[in-house]
């Protein structure tokens, strides 16, 4: 119920009671006081009888009565009068005429009472104020009653009963209630004008204030209220107004301003309800914080894609996700997640990216691929014929796409993740320096345990592998083989082509040992021109069969050098972990005093460490 309508149902309400009660206690009055009036007159007129009849009673004509009591009718204001005699009058002068017997039971009641009787009664239709006054004997003045009846004082020696007509009375009444009344609804009805008026502004203030507060519940602040007053409801509108624009303003610039963080455009800013937008995106702000803080304390770019995808399948509730890796230097993509976990395959595009690099649309042009509202725009995309569309987005490093993210999903939730979109790309951005920065460590680090001319661990990444690949032998029980090797006079080679046909031959011969190893094993540029080979499970009867085949292999490659081919031998000296020593390094020792030996026997020989050998080397 609006205020209006309580303020004018409350006045309406009290308007009717005042008016129920002016009216009831205006009729009453006038009843009682018409009733007064009419008593007061019958009261006269029963004295002024009294006193004709005492008049005729002293001059002797009272049985000349009848005429005078038939003439009483004819009074003005009055309607019928009689007069009744009493008991004792009977007794003492007879029962008089017919019109003086009592006709009633109230007559009766009065002339042995002696106590005057008023009522209000209809007569003939007409309502008539019937009074019955009892003349009672007195002894004071004279004459006096006793003088001429033979009674004591206060006998009752008859009535007068007198009809006095009401509807005169009664007209008046209802005339003057009717005027009351109108009179009452007239001030009533200006009162209600007044009313009206004066609440006008409130009500319209109070409507004006509903429709502003609901208006920024919804998220809009632009409603203003109308100043109508110069009172304490002016002063309301314009608080308001200034309380209005100070929100409007503020979450207007913050929600720009977080806009802006989130990379939100204007536009979709304003469809939604703005101070919950903000909310939203200012929560998301902070968790992407939280998330930015993880990873940066995370070890490795893996932690860091594992994070980024608990984010897109416990927060943002993606069950099929893809993350790649483009490579830095090669025109590849490595899949690292899909769906959810940690993969390396390729399962919602043509795996042609993966050797393509640019096949993949956000690689090639390192903006948003959104096939929600451009259906079929990534030709790379297989949605499997399950009515999936995609979103895919980039991961910007240093200027290029080092990472793509892609989210799939049925198509009928593809406005809902377009929505989701703003907040994982937030997401994305702090994890893009991370990665990088992690990706550089990781380069880093891996160059510093590579041998930059020919690409093959170096001595460093042994030195720190040392510790994993024992553990790795112990823990299986298994024994593994060290190979040393030396090329045969090498430094003719630089003596008589230069030190660039000797990088040539170094290069050369570790794309040999490369070639010859397995994945399990580990070739490593040991020194100069002394490299080192492991061979994961296997002994040293089999490690030399190995090292002679790469023997003959080495042998047997010809070097191409500008006016040249040159053909080298190498040496090869073998031991066995833990067989031969429990310490890494002895046994590493070990296959160069094997390869000492080699060297020693005619080179261009593969030697299996012995004992002996050890105490014949001490000798020197
Ligand atoms: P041996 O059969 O006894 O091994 O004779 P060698 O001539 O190979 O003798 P040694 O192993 O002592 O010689 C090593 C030479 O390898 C010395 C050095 O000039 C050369 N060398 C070491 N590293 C490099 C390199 O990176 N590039 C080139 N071109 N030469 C290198
Ligand atoms: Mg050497
Ligand atoms: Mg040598």
């Amino acid at each position: 119920m609006t205020l209006n309508t309580k303020i004018l149902r409350f006045f309406f309400l009290l308007m009717g009671v005042v008016l129920l009660v002016v009216l009831a206690v205006g009729l009453y009055t006038l009843r009682e006081f018409s009733f007064y009036t009419a008593e007061r007159h019958a009261r006269s007129v029963a004295e002024t009888v009294k006193e004709s009849l005492t008049e005729s009673m002293v001059n002797g004509t009272i049985a000349k009565r009848q005429q005078f009591l038939e003439r009483l009718k004819d009074v003005p204001g009055v309607e019928g009068v009689r007069v009744i005699r009493g008991l004792a009058v009977e007794n003492q002068f007879g029962p008089g005429l017919i019109m003086e017997h009592s006709e009633d039971e109230a007559e009766a009641n009065v002339l042995a009472c002696g106590q005057p009787a008023f009522k209000a009664i209809g007569k003939n239709g007409a309502m008539v104020f019937r009074a019955i006054i009892p003349y009672i004997a007195t002894d004071t003045g004279t004459p006096n009653c006793l003088q001429c009846h033979a009674v004591s004082r206060g006998t009752v020696l008859g009535a007068i009963a007198i009809d006095i007509p009401l509807d005169g009375v009664r007209r008046q009444a209802i005339t003057a209630v009717s005027l009351l009344g109108l009179f009452m609804f007239l001030t009533a009805l200006l009162a209600l004008l007044l009313l009206r008026r004066l609440l006008q502004p409130l009500v319209e203030t109070a409507a004006a204030v509903k429709d502003v507060v609901a208006q920024a519940v919804g998220g809009v602040f632009s409603g203003r209220i109308e100043r109508r007053t110069s009172d304490e409801l002016g002063e309301i509108a314009s608080q308001l107004n200034r309380l209005m624009e100070f929100l409007d303003e503020g979450i207007t610039t913050i929600g720009r301003r977080v806009g802006e963080l989130m990379g939100y455009s204007q536009g979709r800013q304003n469809i939604a309800n703005q101070f919950v937008t903000t909310t939203e995106m200012v929560e998301g702000l902070v968790e992407a914080s939280h998330f930015k803080q993880a990873i940066e304390e995370d070890q490795s770019k893996r932690e860091v894609y594992q994070r980024l995808a608990r984010v897109l399948g416990d927060q943002y509730d993606f069950h099929h996700f893809s993350i790649y890796e483009v490579a830095t230097s090669k025109n590849h993509i490595t899949p690292i997640v899909l769906d959810g976990a940690l993969d390396a395959s390729c399962r919602w595009c043509d795996p042609q990216i993966l050797i393509d690099a640019n096949a993949c649309r956000v690689r090639r042009t390192g903006h948003e691929v959104n096939a929600v509202d451009f259906p079929d725009i990534c030709t790379m995309f297989r949605d499997g014929g399950e009515g999936e569309t995609h979103i895919c987005l980039p991961i910007t490093q240093s200027g290029s796409v080092g990472s793509v993210v892609q989210m799939v999903f049925p198509a009928e939730h593809g406005q809902l993740a377009r929505l989701m979109i703003p907040f994982i790309a937030v997401y994305l951005r702090e994890a893009a320096p991370v990665l990088e920065a992690k990706r550089l460590m990781e380069h880093l680090r891996e160059n510093s345990l590579r041998d930059p001319m020919t690409g093959l661990y170096n001595r460093r990444f042994l030195e720190e592998y040392v510790a994993t690949l024992i553990a790795f032998s112990q823990r299986r029980k298994s024994v593994f083989s060290v190979l040393m090797l030396d090329l045969d006079y090498f430094k003719q080679v630089n003596d008589s082509f230069g030190h660039e046909a000797g990088d040539k031959v170094l290069k050369t011969l570790a794309e040999t040992l490369a070639n010859s190893a397995r994945t399990s094993d580990m070739v490593i540029r040991y020194g100069g021109e002394e490299f080192l080979i492991i061979l994961m499970d296997t002994s040293a009867e089999d490690a030399a069969i190995i090292a002679e085949k790469i023997r003959v292999k080495v042998e047997e490659t010809k070097i191409a050098l500008p006016g040249t081919v040159l053909q080298k031998t190498i040496s090869i000296g073998i031991s066995e972990f833990p067989s031969d020593a429990d310490s890494f390094w002895q046994v590493v020792k070990y296959a160069d005093v094997a390869l000492y030996e080699a060297k020693k026997t005619g080179r261009n020989r593969v030697v299996r460490f012995l004992p002996m050998m050890w105490q014949e080397d001490e000798k020197y």
